[in-house]
């Protein structure tokens, strides 16, 4: 039987770590803005901002209808790019279709942008170089840490090549020596790729897509999917995997609390970079 990664014990643990850096740093803000109604956004939203309020950190929840331009939504932007009082910030996504994401991504101040989605972030995390990056990758890599679990050299394999989740988190596990291997819908045999995995991250979206057969015996699995069906809230890997691997992720208590404890954890590094305490790589 696997030994649990605990995110939900960790979080806590770094959610305390924040409250007494927002007790050092003084008022901190982070700005979310939310367009349209989706109801995944609204409880992601929700919970942020929960999160936020306890350990102190003030959050602006901009809402804006399902039929605000792009034209509109970036001046929104800009003009909490602006604000002194805002520190982060992030734009909820998915957003409606007739908006450019990228444009509105691009609009962002890269030193406020927790989600680590601007091309600027994003660039630094491929040169390797520190930045801002989004919370799951960066909330994945602090559970492995707190685990102890070997990365140098270990055959790391991601499922899923989204910019929140896969990417980013592929390129953290490369930072640190892995020989990562990234996997998508038309990677030919999944199977096949998994069973090579010492660390496996799955982040698809596909409930149940890794099955206990896919996992090879004493490897650490990430499960990163959050799939709400009829029987509840499950993951992208199948519970049974637990018997076969030597560490696992639950869901829920995994990486969706380690999610909003490190964007907490973000908003800190990003105050900080206004505060210039901490250099933002500006080259
Ligand atoms: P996306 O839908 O953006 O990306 C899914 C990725 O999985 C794509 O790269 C896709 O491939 C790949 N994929 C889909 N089906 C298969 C398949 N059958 N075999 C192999 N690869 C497949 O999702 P996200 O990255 O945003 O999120 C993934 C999951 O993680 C979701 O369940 C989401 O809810 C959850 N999530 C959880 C968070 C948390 O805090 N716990 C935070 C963020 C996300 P392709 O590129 O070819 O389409």
């Amino acid at each position: 039987m696997a030994t649990v990664l605990d995110g939900k014990a960790l979080a806590e643990r770094i959610r305390g770590e924040v409250k007494a850096d927002v007790g050092e740093l003084g008022a901190l803000g982070l700005a979310t803005v939310l367009v349209g109604e989706d109801p995944a956004s609204q409880i992601y939203i929700r919970r942020k901002h929960e999160a936020a309020g306890e350990v102190g950190i003030r959050a602006l929840d901009v809402r804006l209808p399902e039929d605000t331009s792009e034209d509109e939504l970036i001046e929104r932007v800009e003009a909490l790019n602006e604000d002194d009082s805002v520190d982060a910030l992030l734009v909820q996504l998915p957003l409606p279709p007739h908006v450019d994401e990228a444009r509105v991504l691009r609009a962002l101040d890269p030193t406020k942008d927790v989600d680590g989605l601007h091309p600027w972030n994003a660039g630094h995390l491929f040169l390797g170089r520190p930045t801002l990056v989004g919370a799951t990758p960066v909330g994945i890599l602090a559970l492995l840490d707190e685990y102890r679990i070997p990365l140098e050299g270990a055959r790391a394999v991601v499922v899923g090549r989204s910019d929140i989740v896969g990417k980013p988190v592929a390129h953290l596990l490369l930072q640190r020596h892995a020989t990562v291997t990234i996997c998508h819908s038309r990677t030919a045999d999944l199977a096949r790729e998994t069973l090579e995995a010492d660390v496996l991250v799955v982040a698809a979206g596909r409930p149940q897509l890794v099955t206990a057969d896919m996992v090879k015996h004493g490897a650490t699995v990430v499960d990163v999917g959050m799939n709400r069906t009829d029987a509840g809230l499950v993951g992208d890997v199948d519970a049974a995997a637990m018997d076969v691997a030597g560490h696992m992720t639950p869901v829920p208590g995994g990486v969706g609390p380690m999610t909003i404890a490190c964007l907490l954890r973000n908003t800190v590094r990003a105050a900080r970079y206004r505060r210039g305490t901490l250099v933002f790589p500006r080259r």
